[in-house]
């Protein structure tokens, strides 16, 4: 595929993602934060992940500073991309919608916080970070350079595997044997199998 289509595509994908995050992060501003992980950590991690799927694709979109890392992927492989980031959008937006009031961009518990365990969260505990993933795997499909497509994967990885036990512990102390059960009816990203 033209390197120009699968540039604009994927950009496209990221400012309907951003428009997303920014409609839900508008709605939970005037909730009251009862308990808050946001370590240093924390911060740092997400800076990480920031700079792996948006600063970075955006230089290599609209610079040729990172072309020197290009490679070079078979049209169908972009067109999985293509349905990869489809997909990607889709359940980034139904886990906002299905967490509602719940959600928030850092570990937190607000005031009147319910267990979500319907919708996209039926079968597994954490479909946004699984549409995070499906997002890094799209970009490494449509962004055919070894930067800009696979620094997101990499990052994702990290904030992933620090993030999500101290998550599970934070709701485990807040509802105690009900998450227990919802933990042990589900998988983390994949139903039935992961
Ligand atoms: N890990 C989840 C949610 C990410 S948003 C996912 O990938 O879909 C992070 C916030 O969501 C955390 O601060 C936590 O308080 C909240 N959260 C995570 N799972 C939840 C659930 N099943 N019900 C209610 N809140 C949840």
């Amino acid at each position: 595929m033209n390197l120009l289509v699968s540039k604009s595509i994927f950009t496209v994908g990221m400012i309907l993602w951003l428009i997303i995050r920014i409609l839900y992060q508008r709605e939970q501003k005037q909730n009251t934060i009862v308990d808050d992980r946001n370590s240093l950590t924390e911060k740092v991690v997400r800076l990480l992940v920031l700079i792996g799927i948006l600063f970075l694709p955006l230089i290599y979109v609209v610079s040729p500073w990172l072309n020197f890392a290009n490679y070079r992927l078979p049209i169908w492989v972009n067109g999985l991309g293509i349905a990869t980031l489809g997909l990607s959008l889709w359940l980034f937006w139904r886990s906002h919608r299905d967490l509602g009031k719940n959600w928030s961009s850092t570990l937190q518990i607000r005031e009147g916080h319910t267990l979500t365990t319907n919708g996209v969260y039926q079968n597994i505990r954490h479909p946004m970070y699984a549409s995070v993933l499906l997002l890094c795997i799209a970009q490494a499909l449509l962004l055919t350079n070894s930067i800009a497509g696979l620094f997101g994967f990499i990052s994702f990885s990290i904030a992933y595997a620090i993030r999500v036990d101290q998550e599970e512990q934070m709701l485990l102390e807040s509802f105690g044997d009900q998450y227990e059960a919802y933990r042990q009816r589900t998988k983390r990203l994949i139903p039935y199998l992961f």
